[in-house]
Parts: structure tokens; C-alpha cells; sequence
């Protein structure tokens, strides 16, 4: 296999495998054990490819540089969960009703956003 497949199979695998969002410093440390040679540059090289190919979505809270996750996943309504101690990111399942009763009178809401922070299972143990 090309080494440039190579690469790019092993970041695509530690997307599955993660089934979170994923940080470039987070990406490499997974692929790493794949393929030794790899580094950011090369983790952000790929990164652009596999958005290009629409396999992976930027997905960006607020004040934070983009972390990554798969295109099925971004696809899917969701929202995130960041720890405050590892700033590990996860997918939350579902959503909150009744958004609407927030809006001042005569406003109409288009699309909401909701980040949750605290801390994970194993930050919180
Ligand atoms: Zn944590
Ligand atoms: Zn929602």
C-alpha cells in the first residue's frame, strides 16, 4: 500500500474506532501506533483531504480550535459534551424541546447550537 493510503486508513480507522470528536494531537497519538512515522503536519495534510472527500466534518465550540468527526456522524442531529479536565469531546444523543420558548415575541428560530461542559466518567472517577 502507498504510504499516503496508509496514512490516511489509519486516521480514518481511529475516527471509528474514537466514535468522538477528535483534535489533531488526539488523531496522531491514535495513528501513531499505525504508522510511526506519521506527524501533525502529515495528520493535517490528510485531515483537508478527508474533508475535501466529505468523509469528515470540522465541528468547532466556541473559542476552541476545530476538532473532527465523521461525516455520518456530523450528518446526524446531535450536539457535544466537552470535559473540563481532559478536553475530551463527546456526542450526545437527543436533543431539548421547546427552544422556542425562549425567543422574545414575533422571532423565529432557524437552527440552535448547545455545548455542554463538566467533567467525563473516567475525569469525574
Ligand atoms: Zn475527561
Ligand atoms: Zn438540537
Amino acid at each position: 500500500m502507498q504510504r499516503q493510503t496508509l496514512q490516511r486508513t489509519a486516521i480514518e480507522t481511529v475516527f471509528a474506532e474514537a466514535g468522538r470528536p477528535l483534535a489533531p494531537r488526539e488523531i496522531l497519538a491514535g495513528a501513531q501506533g499505525r504508522v510511526p512515522s506519521l506527524n501533525l503536519a502529515t495528520v493535517y495534510r490528510t485531515l483537508k483531504r478527508l474533508i475535501a472527500d466529505r468523509k469528515i466534518a470540522p465541528v468547532t465550540l466556541p473559542g476552541e480550535t476545530p476538532r473532527y468527526e465523521l461525516r455520518a456522524a456530523a450528518d446526524r442531529h446531535h450536539h457535544h459534551f466537552r470535559c473540563d479536565r481532559c478536553d475530551s469531546v463527546f456526542d450526545l444523543e437527543g436533543c431539548v424541546e421547546g427552544l422556542e420558548r425562549l425567543l422574545p415575541e414575533g422571532f423565529r428560530m432557524t437552527d440552535h447550537d448547545i455545548v455542554l461542559y463538566g467533567f467525563c466518567s473516567a475525569c469525574r472517577a
